[in-house]
């Protein structure tokens, strides 16, 4: 398998000398560079769409990809523990932007679930960008300030709406990617699995979580695209309770990547299924 992957590599470099895609590791850092890059850059990503990130496998393709590319940008070794497999490929040319070393240290990997940090990720982004590419600087700078301008609205948007809200009581039949969103907000989240769907089908963990709802009568649980359906849809069964989409962004489907759906887009789809799961006055 590795000798295929530097025989791949070989046979890619003679073919193709010339850097050209950023290379991206998942959604986060794909719709970053889109919106950051602003369709200067041609963009790759190597997490499929559909799939989730914390325990992909890149193929010898993904490790030609980020040979040949001009950069790879990934969140960090934490979300992805792939990418140092996917590291030693990196071409001489390749410039690398670990995006989580622009944020705070964090136990919790999903770090761009916080507004702060997100904003603190798109600038070194920025930075690393125009230091690539010096001729469009103007306009990677002009991307950045828009983004930081969607940041602001949506982080006043959620406070505003989330203010005043009938139940503050979050439970998740996915994985803890929210735990940053919750701590911003004031909102106390249960989740099925840990930070990286370990224990995702744990039976005890769900019988755990329908005893919470039934005991804080709650009438809402939340899902996320890359846990299967039917555990929230039992729990609903259960307890009555109604179910809403979260969308982590770390995975992507097939329709949304497609459309090139954006973080503030899926941020936004975010507080309306907050707002509507936990009654919050419009
Ligand atoms: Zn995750």
């Amino acid at each position: 398998m590795v000798l295929a992957a530097v025989c791949l590599i070989r046979f890619s470099a003679k073919k193709s000398a010339v850097p050209s895609a950023v290379v991206t590791s998942g959604y986060v850092p794909y719709t970053l560079v889109k919106q950051i890059g602003g369709g200067l850059l041609p963009v790759e990503m190597l997490l499929p769409p559909g799939a989730e990130p914390h325990s992909f496998e890149p193929s010898p393709g993904s490790m030609v990809a980020v040979h040949n590319a001009r950069a790879f940008v990934y969140v960090s070794d934490a979300l992805e523990p792939w990418a140092k497999d996917v590291l030693g490929a990196v071409g001489k040319k390749t410039r690398v932007v670990n995006l989580s070393q622009a944020v705070a240290p964090s136990q919790d990997p999903h770090v761009w679930m916080d507004f702060g940090a997100v904003v603190d990720m798109a600038r070194a982004l920025e930075k690393a960008l125009s230091e690539m590419d010096p001729e469009n600087a103007s306009s990677y700078e002009k991307n950045l300030k828009q983004f930081e301008q969607e940041v602001a609205v949506l982080d006043m948007d959620f406070a505003r709406a989330l203010s005043s809200c009938e139940s503050r009581e979050v439970v998740h039949i996915g994985h803890l990617a929210f735990g940053a969103l919750a701590k911003r907000y004031h909102l106390s989240l249960m989740a099925l699995a840990g930070t990286s769907h370990d224990g995702e089908h744990s039976a005890q963990k769900l019988i755990d979580l329908t005893k919470h709802i039934r005991a804080k009568h709650i009438q809402s649980l939340f899902t996320e695209e890359a846990v299967s359906p039917r555990l929230a849809q039992t729990v609903a069964a259960e307890t009555g309770a109604q179910i809403f989409p979260l969308y982590t962004i770390e995975d992507i489907s097939k329709d949304d990547f497609s459309n090139g759906v954006t973080y503030a887009q899926l941020m936004r789809r975010n507080l309306d299924s907050l707002q509507q799961g936990l009654v919050c006055k419009k």
